[in-house]
Order: C-alpha cells, then sequence, then structure tokens
C-alpha cells in the first residue's frame, strides 16, 4: 500500500519510515490507516467469493491495518515481503521453521537469544531437525561447520548480551554455495542501522517489541524476507493461523514512524555512556560496537550505519552483592526484561548459562544497561552513585 506519487525504493531511511505502507487517499485523506478490527470479510456476490481475488477475505489473513506495518517495514528492508508474528520469539519460530524440514541440520550462532536456542534444541528437534552452535566470530569458516543436510544458518548480529558482530556477507557467500538459507535476528540494529537482505540474508526478523514499538507496551514479532524465501515464509505463516491483533499492530506502526529519530537519540546517549564507562576503573570491559577499542569495531564500522541504545559491561569485582547493591538502588535505570523502549533499563545477566560453541571466562559480572531517552547527565550520574555502592560492598 502507498500513494502512486510516491517512489519509495530510492527514498531515503526517514522519508521511507514517515511514509512507506501509508495511503491516505485511500482513508477519507486521513493520514493514519485505521485500525480495522475485523474477522469476516463480506462479498458483494457468489462469484467475487468464489475468484479468490477480493483484496481482503478473512481477518487473519490481513487487513490494511497489517498491510500498513508489512509494508512498511518490507520498503525499510526491501524485502519482498513481510509477516507480523505475536512475539518476538515467535518470529525466530517461524523464520526457522518456514525453511526447515525433518532431517535437516540448522547451524545457530552462539550468541543468539537464549530462548530461540531452546525452540531449537527442544521443539525442533522433536521434529527431527538437528541444531549444532558456532562461534559468531566465525566467518567464512562456517564453511567447515556444514553438512550434507545443513538447510539454514541462524545469525544475530551483534548477539543481544555479548555484543559480537558477525561478518554477515561472508557467512551468506558460504551458505548460498551449499544451497542454505541464511537468517538474522536484527532486533538489535533494526533496518534504520543495518539492512540484513542487502548482506545476502535470506529471512530477517525483528522483536518489534523492542525499537518499532518503543514505548514497552506491546509484543510483537516481524519477519522480512528475500523473494527466494518469501513463499516459504507466507506460506508456513499463514498456515499456522499466525496473526496479530489490530490495536497492536497500530501501535507498532506509530512507533515505527519516530522509530529513526529515537535511533539516533539511543545511539548519541549509549555512545556518552560507553566512552564514560570505559574510563571507570571499577568496569573491566565495556562490550559496545561503536566503541573503537570494541573488537569488532572494523567490522561494524564497515556494515552498520549506526549502533542502537543496548550494551553491556562487565565489572572488575565477581561480587554478585557489590552487583545488586549497585543495580537494587538505580533510580532512573528499571531492572526489567525486554528493551528498545523510551526508558533505561539494567539486567545482570550470565552468558555461561547458553554457551557451547565458545566459552565465556570473564571472572566479572556481565551488566548489560538499555540506555533510553532520558537526559544522558541524569543516566551517568545514576550509574555513578550506583558504582560508589558497589564499591561500599566489594571494597
Ligand atoms: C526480545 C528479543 C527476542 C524475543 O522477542 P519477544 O517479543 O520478547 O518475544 C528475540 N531476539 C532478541 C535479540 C530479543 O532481544
Amino acid at each position: 500500500m502507498s500513494d502512486d506519487k510516491h517512489n519509495l525504493s530510492s527514498a531515503g531511511t526517514f522519508t521511507k519510515l514517515s511514509h512507506a505502507g501509508r495511503a491516505p487517499r485511500e482513508f477519507h485523506g486521513f493520514v493514519n490507516t485505521p485500525v480495522y478490527h475485523g474477522s469476516t470479510v463480506t462479498f458483494p456476490d457468489v462469484e467475487t467469493m468464489m475468484s479468490g481475488r477480493q483484496k481482503y477475505q478473512y481477518g487473519r489473513r490481513g487487513s490494511p491495518t497489517t498491510d500498513t506495518l508489512a509494508d512498511a517495514l518490507s520498503a525499510l528492508d526491501g524485502a519482498a515481503g513481510t509477516v507480523l508474528c505475536p512475539s518476538g520469539l515467535s518470529a525466530v519460530t517461524t523464520a526457522l521453521l518456514s525453511v526447515l524440514d525433518a532431517g535437516d541440520h540448522l547451524l545457530m550462532s552462539d550468541s543468539a537469544y537464549d530462548p530461540g536456542r531452546y525452540a531449537a534444541t527442544t521443539v525442533l528437534n522433536r521434529f527431527g531437525i538437528e541444531t549444532s552452535f558456532y562461534d559468531p566470530h566465525i566467518g567464512a569458516g562456517i564453511e567447515a561447520h556444514f553438512k550434507p543436510n545443513t538447510k539454514a544458518v541462524l545469525t544475530e548480529s551483534p548477539g543481544s548480551l555479548t555484543f559480537e558482530i558477525q561478518d554477515i556477507g561472508a557467512i551468506s557467500e558460504v551458505a548460498h554455495r551449499h544451497d542454505a538459507y541464511v537468517i538474522m535476528d536484527n532486533t538489535w540494529a533494526t533496518p534504520v542501522y543495518f539492512r540484513p537482505l542487502d548482506h545476502g540474508v535470506d529471512i530477517a526478523f525483528m522483536a518489534s517489541t523492542k525499537y518499532v514499538v518503543g514505548h514497552s507496551d506491546v509484543m510483537i514479532g516481524t519477519v522480512a524476507a528475500n523473494a527466494r524465501a518469501w513463499r516459504k515464509l507466507h506460506t508456513y505463516h499463514g498456515s499456522m493461523g499466525l496473526c496479530v491483533g489490530p490495536d497492536d499492530v497500530y501501535l507498532a506502526t506509530r512507533g515505527l514512524r519516530t522509530m529513526g529519530v529515537r535511533l539516533a537519540r539511543h545511539f548519541e546517549s549509549a555512545l556518552k555512556v560507553a566512552t564514560w564507562l570505559e574510563g571507570r576503573p571499577e568496569v573491566a570491559k565495556v562490550l559496545y560496537p561503536a566503541l573503537p577499542s570494541h573488537p569488532d569495531h572494523a567490522l561494524w564500522k564497515r556494515d552498520f550505519k549506526g549502533a542502537s541504545g543496548l550494551l553491556s559491561f562487565v565489572t572488575r569485582t565477581p561480587s554478585l552483592d557489590a552487583v545488586k547493591a549497585m543495580l537494587d538502588g538505580l533510580s532512573w535505570f528499571g531492572l526489567g526484561y525486554s528493551w528498545g523502549g523510551f526508558e533505561s533499563l539494567a539486567i545482570v545477566a550470565d552468558p555461561r548459562k547458553s554457551r557451547t560453541a565458545t566459552k565465556w571466562d570473564e571472572p566479572g559480572q556481565l551488566i548489560r544497561l538499555h540506555i533510553g531517552l532520558e537526559d544522558v547527565d541524569d543516566l551517568i550520574a545514576d550509574l555513578a552513585a550506583g558504582f560508589d555502592r558497589l564499591n561500599a560492598v566489594a571494597g
């Protein structure tokens, strides 16, 4: 959906964010596509009903509300099509099950989102799909892990806990030579900062719960595919009866319109916080690819247009009690899962629990921060006071 006078494909990212998927003239000039609540769609006559040619036929299979979001995301990703799923995790499983059959082998990054790992090693395993894990730094070396039945590679770059950047182009080149699909979790960068399909990815998904929605109020996943994978994705998604309620789709579309400016602010503030953290004596390591000190900074710079608001750091002290004292007393950072909203968040996490191909041997505690849209000086002061509490316990 979009007005004919626009040439979206040649437009810039911010223009696409503002205009893609909208067609005001179809809705009496109203800027936003209305929220269509509907299961049944009626037909003017039996002939039309039997022809299958009416644009909308049944609520589960889409409406102008869902098309607006899907079309806007397809324009951003340069995709053949996009489907909507009820959560980011269902986007992971939808991407995987669209292309995998019984007897297939899946290669998954060791840094991938943990619940996706769990789904692969339990449910997919039950259906005869075998998963093995690879070092996210593997690049073209992934060739050695290919088996005759390897059908897909699941990448996530950077890993959303440990922030390794993957050489997506090199991995895609190998995978395509083996006739396998490349799938990418692009939740961290979004197509504003990295367009997976331009780097050889066949299916790119996001937990749009995060930056697309942007306001910590809706669960939704989105999956975009290139021409090679679109039919498989569309067929699987339709067959499994996946759909998202129109109010949630509307809120996700509303969030998308401002995602570019929000991301720019997240990037600016996160880089300031990351740089400040690097200068702190309590910090052993900051994990944020936009920092020149990050081991994958060159790769990030080559492939990405920016960085979002999520980063981690490792404390020098291994004391969990010291970290609890720091985090429990934070005033602007909430303690909570998820991220991508307007507000700042912190968690403490242990990557050891979800690694099999690589070893995480940092002695300190890993703290992940989401840097929200607050004044960055307030956030830094909050963290500085937190380090005082940490030092009081760690000594
Ligand atoms: C949150 C998240 C998911 C899952 O999304 P939900 O909407 O919470 O189900 C998947 N991948 C990444 C990287 C995430 O951060």
